[in-house]
């Protein structure tokens, strides 16, 4: 490997894994000599994560214990965490008047609360190594809104106040935090919301991914997951060190507007 390509290797914890950005990142990671626990609660996500290369711990992310325990693992099988992805993300299409309780609740426990105790549990053992990379998936939608997503954007903008934190908390121990800001990746959970919103609209399918998904892109495509991934290892490596508290959009020209 020349010295331009070698990267250290590190242990990595990954959550939203069994498809879409979060393989895509396991895939890249382990690519990249990394030690890499992949979380999920999928268990198909098992099979995803053996094939890549990586090591896979089952766990729903919504319950405080289970975000305690994925860090244990990764202390367990690899003695520590040092590079903690925050990824694992559901999305719901509904009105503020009409948007279920339960379901805001579901996307702050697990888009919000689940990386701020991700962060908790690996934060000591990256402060006793001196050397810490924290990667928060937030999106486009943690810079502007769209009608129809209350909980998702509330979320999204959080995480980049919990990213800011952390850059200013973690900057005196080799710490950094960062947030990556897609606009819309080709996964299933845009597939999902594809129909969400052509109902939500009224609009067929097409229209909606023409006339709403790619209406402030300059690029009149989707984002594939892979292009996500490098970004984010470019945040895990040893060259992003003098990067912190920062918000990367990777969004096809969006909010150059
Ligand atoms: P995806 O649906 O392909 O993957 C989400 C993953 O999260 C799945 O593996 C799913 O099993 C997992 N997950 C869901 N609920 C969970 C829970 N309770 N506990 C543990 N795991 C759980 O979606 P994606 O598009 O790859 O999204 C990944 C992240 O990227 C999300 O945070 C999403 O908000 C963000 N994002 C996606 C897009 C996009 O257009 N796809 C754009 C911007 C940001």
């Amino acid at each position: 490997m020349s010295s331009q390509t070698a990267t250290t290797p590190r242990i990595a914890l990954v959550t939203g894994t069994s498809s879409g950005i979060g393989a895509a990142v396991v895939e890249h990671f382990c690519q990249l000599g990394h030690q890499v626990l992949a979380v999920d609660f999928n268990p198909a996500g098992k099979a995803i994560a053996e094939k890549a290369g990586a090591a896979f711990f089952e766990a729903d992310l919504t319950d405080p214990e289970a975000c305690r325990a994925a860090v244990a693992d990764a202390v367990k099988r690899f003695g520590g965490v040092d590079i903690l992805v925050n990824n694992a993300g559901i999305q719901h299409v509904a009105s503020i008047e009409t948007f279920p309780e339960e379901k805001w609740r579901q996307i702050m426990d697990l888009m919000l609360t689940a990386p701020f105790l991700l962060t908790q549990a690996a934060w000591p053992h990256m402060r006793e190594k001196g050397w810490g990379r924290i990667i928060n998936v937030a999106s486009i939608h943690a810079q502007v809104a769209s009608p129809g997503k209350a909980a998702y954007i509330s979320a999204k903008h959080g995480m980049i106040g919990l990213t800011k934190t952390a850059a200013l908390e973690g900057g005196e121990q080799g710490i950094t935090a960062n947030a990556v800001c897609p606009a819309y990746v080709k996964t299933p959970l845009v597939d999902n919301q594809i129909a969400d919103q052509a109902k939500l609209n009224n609009m067929d399918e097409k229209d909606v991914i023409e006339n709403i998904m790619l209406k402030q892109a300059a690029i009149k495509r989707l984002i594939e997951p892979e292009e996500v991934a490098q970004l984010v290892g470019y945040l895990a490596s040893d060259a992003a060190g003098a990067v912190t508290g920062s918000s990367f959009n990777i969004d096809l020209g969006w909010t150059a507007h």
